[in-house]
């Protein structure tokens, strides 16, 4: 079956077209590894996540690389400010490296947590200072750089058109529209490959320019085309990177080269919450941590994400979560209730399952359109017949949805240790038929939030 993609390149919805079949070779921008990962950016790492499973349920294989910055990425999106790793080791008094070690492993713990798989090359920018170096030195020796007194940039006018994602009239910008910092750049828009570094700076190597430190942009060049080449299939981000980073890889790249470095170029929209923007100020700042520790499954959070197109905005709201954790369980109970059901199968209801199956591909081939497919995976949980046929199929569409349909426990609540303690104490007082204690740890349960409910197969523990 073809698979589309809306392409941010072209500005078209297109059918996929692999450079080999025999593997796709992708690349996505990673973190900046120099504070928490919020879950607007776990919604960006869950919208490719999915991409690499529809690829993979589509019986691709996948060489994916993700990059880790731990370098040279500014605080502003121009080419001023300070470096956001060393101003974030300053305010933690560690090394810039123990910082973004720190942060990676934090960062790769979120994925775990939510089931995303790791892409099959994981690459920090301090690890590829050579390659990158021998980047810029290649674009100044072809005449797409120059230097100045403070750094090496890159000369936008070089190019037959710049940019290319955006639309943004490069030549008619209003004087003064950025801010410029570096009077010796030639065009407003050029920006920093390589950055000379003041005599203080924490983070700088030898170069043929003395001291210095990458810009932000040139790690993705040099690291995707060591790994994938000059040229691969599909290259992802979130949608603020477009008019700055990926335009900007995409220059760098034609001038090494003259080649668009991917064919397809997908970006994820940004989460809201309620309504606005996250921000520091308005203290709605949120981490998966917040969410597992209002006891829910951090799997509840993938489920949510999936009420909305990757390309739209998705507003975060705790009833939303709420939603999303009761979805959750419903779903694994029907996997449950199918594994064990014995209902037999007409002709007519098998036609019918490789009829979702057919509508859930689709759906998916369809751009990653993951609410519509929902609704099939909600047909097929509600279907007429409680069959292991349907169990199996459920468990095939977990493939691309990857919320561990088949999870044993089918309570979406990560009970916290503290309430576990008081459940296996209740368990003990129970077997001992000591009643006046396990009605008294049941209160107690109940006075910390939680209802405990005694089934014929246990316990059920509830918020
Ligand atoms: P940052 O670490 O802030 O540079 O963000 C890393 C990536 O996460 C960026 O490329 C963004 O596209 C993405 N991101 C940041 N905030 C959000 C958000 N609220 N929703 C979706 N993606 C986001
Ligand atoms: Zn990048």
């Amino acid at each position: 079956m073809d698979i589309y993609f809306q392409n941010t390149l072209t500005r078209k919805k297109e059918k996929f077209i692999p450079i080999n079949t025999e593997e796709i070779r992708m690349y996505s921008c990673g973190p900046t590894v120099y504070k928490d990962a919020t879950i607007g950016n776990m919604r960006t790492n869950i919208f490719q996540d999915v991409l690499r499973r529809v690829l993979k349920y589509n019986n691709y294989k996948i060489k994916h690389v993700m990059n880790i910055t731990d370098v040279g990425h500014l605080v502003s999106d121009g080419d001023e400010g300070e470096d956001k790793m060393i101003k974030s080791a300053k305010e933690m008094h560690k090394s810039p490296l123990e910082i973004a070690k720190y942060y990676t492993e934090l960062f790769f713990k979120d994925l775990e947590l939510l089931n995303i798989e790791k892409p099959e090359i994981i690459c920090k920018a301090t690890d590829y200072i050579q390659d990158m170096l021998e980047y810029v030195e290649k674009l100044v020796e072809k005449g797409f750089a120059y230097e100045t007194s403070t750094a090496i940039y890159f000369d936008v006018s070089k190019l037959d058109k710049y940019p290319i994602l955006t639309n943004i009239d490069v030549e008619n910008q209003k004087a003064g529209a950025r801010v410029e910092v570096d009077k010796e750049k030639r065009n407003p828009y050029d920006f920093a490959l390589w950055i000379k570094a003041p005599e203080n700076h924490l983070m700088k190597w030898d170069s043929p320019w003395g001291k210095s430190y990458p810009g932000w942009h040139i790690e993705c060049s040099a690291m995707s085309r060591k790994h994938l080449g000059e040229q691969f299939d599909i290259h992802t981000g979130g949608i603020d990177l477009v008019p700055t980073h990926h335009e900007n890889e995409i220059a760098q790249s034609k001038g090494m080269c003259g080649k668009i470095p991917a064919n397809y170029w997908l970006h994820g929209e940004y989460l809201l919450i309620n309504g606005g923007k996250m921000s520091k100020s308005l203290g709605n700042v949120y981490l998966l941590k917040d969410i597992i520790e209002r006891g829910y499954d951090p799997l509840v959070y993938k489920l949510f994400s999936y009420s909305c197109h990757y390309r739209n905005k998705l507003n975060f709201t705790w009833e939303g979560i709420d939603a999303a954790a009761k979805s959750l369980e419903r779903l694994r109970n029907s996997y449950k209730i199918n594994l064990n059901g014995n209902d037999e199968l007409t002709d007519i209801e098998l036609k019918k399952l490789a009829k979702i199956e057919e509508k859930f591909h689709e759906a998916i081939n369809d751009d990653l359109n993951m609410p519509l497919a929902m609704s099939f995976v909600w047909e097929l949980a509600r279907f007429e017949k409680k069959s292991p046929e349907v169990a199996k199929l459920l468990l095939k569409f977990d493939t691309v949805l990857g919320v561990k349909i088949d999870k044993e426990d089918d309570n979406t609540l990560n009970i916290p240790q503290d309430i576990q303690e008081l459940v296996n104490k209740r368990k003990i007082a129970r077997e001992n038929k000591d009643w006046a204690k396990s009605d008294e740890l049941r209160d107690i349960i109940i006075s910390k939030g939680y209802k405990i409910k005694d089934t014929k197969d246990g316990m059920e523990i509830t918020k």
